[in-house]
């Protein structure tokens, strides 16, 4: 097979573009899209400070790659999560990363604030991917707000998008579309901007280009990833995608030209301030305060349950 646009032997085939590169022309186009995906939405302004919600996984890596490389201020934040080997090998796959290319990091561990998650999530009997979620959210927003950044970018891809917006669909959660956009203006002075750069692209595209870059990233996933819903959804749309290729991409491309802006409309509470951290919250505590005083009190009641 031949490169689409120079004619040399193609090196990746992508079905849903109809389309094959060798790596010089597939390494320009990636770019392209992740360029046009970021004008389109006008997601960036040129001089300002990106924060990188950094994970050690491809897609995080290849945005902040390729984001310092289009020239922008980048700084990663990385968030320990306290998940054993998974957690130190992820920790050090950004470390790396970022030492090689002379890029700031920031780096948070949860157990330091002894909040790791499998803790957290045995103390609050909820699903490990939900504490985590809170917890991520909690500590991306406050931390781009505390070190005064622009904009907070995640490495989010088509993929992760199409198995959101599937998950949303099916149980017609009607706040959660109303968010479901690739660029979220700050609802509140104490948030700032948060981007998906990559979420026209597939996660294959996304894994292509790390290779091609030579980014060491960490390929195991989280050990807890086996049980989580979003796995099973992107599981049926793949297989959608090999019966019938660009699947996703018109999911959720249509998703947002033709049914988002009906959910966007629909009035969005304005969030107050949370009484614990003082971050924006839509109750007397944001989510991240309630779950913290649920391990809190679970702690104090185990200790009082214990022998003196
Ligand atoms: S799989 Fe679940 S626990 Fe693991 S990083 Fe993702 S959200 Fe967190
Ligand atoms: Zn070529
Ligand atoms: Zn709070």
């Amino acid at each position: 097979m031949k490169c689409r646009r120079c004619g040399a032997r193609a090196e990746v085939q992508l079905r849903a573009h109809n389309t094959a590169f060798c790596r010089p022309c597939y390494l320009f186009f990636f770019r392209r899209q992740v360029e046009r995906a970021i004008d389109a939405q006008r997601m960036l302004v040129a001089g300002e400070r990106i924060l990188v919600a950094v994970s050690g996984g491809k897609d995080s890596l290849a945005l902040w790659d390729m984001l310092a490389d289009l020239g922008h201020d980048t700084t990663g934040l990385y968030l320990g999560l306290g998940i054993g080997e998974y957690s130190d090998r992820s920790r050090e796959k950004v470390e790396q990363f970022a030492a090689a290319r002379g890029l700031p990091l920031r780096v948070v561990k949860l157990e330091d604030e002894q909040l790791a998650v499998p803790g957290v999530a045995a103390a609050t009997r909820r699903a490990p991917c939900a504490a985590c979620g809170t917890m991520k959210r909690h500590y991306f927003d406050a931390a781009a707000f505390a070190g005064g950044f622009d904009v907070l970018a995640t490495g989010h891809n088509l993929d992760d998008e199409a198995a959101r917006l599937l998950g949303n669909v099916l149980r017609w959660q009607k706040d959660h579309l109303a968010r479901q956009r690739p660029v979220l203006p700050p609802s509140h002075p104490k948030f700032v901007r948060k981007v998906k750069p990559l979420y026209l692209t597939s996660e294959y595209e996304t894994a292509v280009y790390a290779f091609m870059r030579g980014i060491d990233y960490i390929v195991d996933e989280c050990p807890n990833a086996a049980g989580a819903t979003q796995l099973l959804y992107k599981g049926a749309l793949d297989r959608l995608e090999v019966a019938s290729p660009g699947t996703k991409l018109a999911f959720v491309k249509e998703f947002l030209r033709s049914a988002q802006p009906a959910f966007a409309a629909v009035e969005q509470r304005e969030p107050m301030e949370c009484a614990g951290c003082g971050m924006p919250a839509y109750g007397v505590l944001c989510s991240f305060c309630s779950l913290v005083r649920e391990v809190e009190n679970r702690r104090a009641r185990t200790s009082s349950a214990l022998p003196a």
